[in-house]
């Protein structure tokens, strides 16, 4: 057989990263150049790793905020419901000062609709050591979020209930849709977006992973990456991620 080398060539389709990768390849970007350290770790983990050293004990209601799937046959062990368990094993074994996220798949046994889904990605941040405050998590959000999100956001704190924080805050940013008008859709006019949960971290948390509590301090933060790309790109459905729809992801 002869072959044409003038005739023109096939053109190969090419893929591209997940929406939901390339953000979390973006976290891990801007808060390595912020000088935090990358941390991955398990997916499954004991209940000791993943609730009690955070200061969250057998029988404790928060445990209901998570609901958490339990694997069979494995006793104590469940399918991380947050990525704390990289956190609680990273601080047992290295002394402060300690400056890390931990990105990850977490699980929820939650029913799944527009704004929930039983799997899905969470970046947790965790820094640790002598004089650290509510300040440095405000401008390390603040310098993170806006280059994430490509504007310079505002951040502003309201008093809100994790048990591994005290205090524990709600962190807000100035909403990037509206610019303040009254009918945004992603505000309803109030010019802010609930964005992520944040605090100091307890000094029981301390306590339990044999870090001096009286030498150190921390603040912790934990964002669902989910959210952060559907409230960058205005996308209303958490599904879109997980239906494989080629269109839906072409736009990334
Ligand atoms: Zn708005």
């Amino acid at each position: 057989m002869k072959i044409d080398i003038t005739a023109p060539g096939e053109k190969t389709k090419k893929g591209s990263r997940h929406p939901i990768s390339k953000a979390i390849k973006d976290f891990e970007e801007i808060f390595s150049d912020l000088g935090f350290e990358i941390v991955y770790g398990n997916e499954a983990d004991t209940e000791d790793y993943t609730w009690n050293k955070l200061n969250i004990p057998k029988n404790h209601p928060a445990r209901d905020m998570q609901d958490s799937f339990w694997i069979k046959n494995l006793k104590e062990t469940i399918l991380r419901p947050h990525t704390s368990n990289v956190q609680t094993r990273y601080m047992e074994k290295n002394s402060p000062p300690i400056k890390i996220i931990s990105p990850g798949r977490v699980f929820r046994n939650e029913s799944i609709d527009a704004t929930h889904e039983a799997q899905f990605h969470q970046i947790e941040g965790l820094v640790v050591g002598e004089k650290v405050s509510l300040a440095n998590l405000k401008k390390d959000l603040k310098e993170a979020l806006s280059v994430f999100f490509g504007r310079n956001l505002e951040v502003r704190f309201r008093p809100g209930y994790f048990p591994f924080v005290e205090p524990g805050i709600e962190v807000d940013v100035s909403c990037h849709f509206c610019k303040n008008k009254k009918d945004c859709f992603v505000c309803k006019g109030s010019g802010w977006i609930e964005i992520l949960g944040a605090g100091m971290v307890h000094p029981n948390v301390l306590n339990e992973v044999g870090i001096n509590r009286e030498k150190f301090q921390g603040y912790a933060f934990g964002m669902g990456i989910e959210r952060m790309v559907m409230l960058k790109y205005g996308i209303d459905d958490i599904r879109d991620f997980y239906d494989g729809d080629i269109p839906f992801l072409k736009q990334f």
